[in-house]
């Protein structure tokens, strides 16, 4: 980079950081959870993708049972703590409990769940639950991100020996690299690893399948595979510039933030962020977080097509973020090194027309924003050339293709869930998933059905 931020102290990172929604005392939770009304049909479990049996896990807080409260909520989703600190319950939970239709403030859901969690992890793990007796069958799971490990834990309480390969070195997926350590750690996510790891689960780091272990040795290990990958790469911009020093990934990018190595994390003085969905406010936020001047989000449609939900675009407004909306890259200038973005103005087709309409450029109405970084946040391709190595698979848009009720591919020997189904959901899509996958395994090698 030409022009990269000054260093901060590491104070001063740690505070820019720090988390978000701080955790509840014990008496903010108790006060909170005897808000609940212990709804008879709870709407806010039937919100939730992995219908967590949230107001029995409230009145335990309650009533002073968090070990309970624990329970209740591990039993139906194993990775609760990246949940509570990173799901968009405005859209899910507290988006659907009772006190918004009365116009007040609904139960703060996700922290409640947080401070149950946090309380087990700080209480050293307390056995909750006894795996099943070995029932001599095995199973393989590609991915140590969050379906993966869903699918582990519930596989290994049924008796099953369960192996997950992961490609870094590192597990945890997503819950571990991709999110913004202002609303979780990766501390907390290794607590999750560990959790399944306890019910006998192996995780192997740094294999990759087709490369550490061929396809065919995989299905020769195991009874059956679950298919837990997330996606790939940015795709390209197609606008020259793209190969210059400076132009960078936004997940790379999110990855390189989130072990809190600050030194290591180099951030341009001015940042350009393409794209307006949760990943591209997360890195235009973190790269402010980490000392740049001046974050510009550029996004060729305008503010109410944003993808990212309304609260993490506030988040950016209140960081200082600027948006230049209508707005798409056309070159990215420099030698060597980014030196600038030029953008073209957009507008719609058809300005009458109904629906999404598609755009054009403004003539004459190019003009330069002077950066040091450009950070890619416009979606990620399907890991395809890895998914196509493994015959009899089908897709759908370029995602696997499943029985939404057991999880099962074509390929009757893999079953999937996570991203690779669904093309980048919330991670708790992707817990649901694995949780039901591993049933759906169950089934099918006990031919229960
Ligand atoms: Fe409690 Fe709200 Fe759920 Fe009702 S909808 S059980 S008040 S959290």
């Amino acid at each position: 980079m030409n022009n990269t931020a000054p260093k901060l102290t590491n104070e001063q990172y740690e505070k820019n950081f720090a988390d978000i929604h701080p955790a509840f005392t014990q008496n903010q939770a108790v006060t909170e959870a005897n808000r609940c009304l212990y709804c008879f049909d709870s709407p806010c479990m039937k919100a939730c993708p992995t219908h967590i049996d949230i107001s029995t896990f409230i009145k335990k807080i309650a009533t002073g049972n968090v070990k309970g409260s624990a329970k209740t909520i591990l039993a139906s989703n194993w990775i609760a703590l990246t949940c509570a600190k990173a799901c968009p319950v405005d859209v899910l939970c507290e988006g659907a409990c009772v006190y918004n239709d009365r116009g007040e403030e609904p139960i703060k859901i996700g922290r409640l769940q947080r401070y149950a969690i946090d309380w087990y992890f700080e209480h050293g793990m307390p056995a909750l639950f006894t795996p099943a007796p070995k029932n001599g069958k095995s199973v393989g799971v590609i991915g140590a991100g969050p379906s993966g490990l869903a699918c582990a834990a519930e596989l290994a309480l049924l008796g099953y020996d369960v192996t997950i390969y992961e490609g870094k070195d590192v597990a945890g997926g997503l819950d571990t690299w991709g999110i913004a350590p202002y609303k979780m750690t990766y501390k907390d996510s290794l607590n999750e690893v560990k959790l399944v790891q306890s019910f006998g689960v192996t995780i192997k780091t740094g294999m990759w399948i087709g490369k550490n272990l061929t396809i065919a040795e995989l299905e020769k290990k195991h009874d059956a595979i679950f298919i837990g990958v997330g996606l790939g790469k940015s795709p390209s911009l197609k606008i020259p510039g793209e190969d210059l020093k400076g132009v960078v990934d936004a997940l790379d990018f999110i990855a390189s933030v989130t072990p809190r190595k600050w030194s290591t994390v180099d951030v341009g003085h001015r940042v350009a962020v393409i794209g307006a969905g949760n990943t591209a406010i997360d890195a235009a936020t973190e790269a402010k977080r980490l000392g740049a001047e001046q974050v510009t989000i550029v996004y060729r449609r305008g503010e109410n097509d944003m993808s990212a939900y309304d609260f993490e675009y506030e988040l950016a407004k209140n960081d200082g973020i600027l948006f230049h909306f209508h707005t798409a890259p056309q070159r990215i200038i420099g030698n060597g090194t980014v030196e600038a973005l030029e953008c073209v103005k957009m507008r719609l087709r058809n300005p009458v027309a109904k629906g999404k309409q598609s755009l054009e450029p403004v003539p004459k109405s190019e003009f330069q924003i002077p950066v040091d970084m450009i950070i890619k946040a416009i979606g990620q391709d399907a890991n395809e050339n890895f998914l196509e190595q493994i015959g009899g698979m089908e897709f759908v848009d370029g995602n696997v293709a499943v029985n939404t009720e057991t999880m099962r591919t074509a390929n009757p020997k893999y079953f999937a869930g996570g991203d690779c189904i669904n093309g980048g959901k919330e991670v708790v899509n992707a817990a649901a998933d694995g949780k039901k996958a591993a049933h759906g395994i169950d089934t099918f090698i006990f031919n229960k059905r």
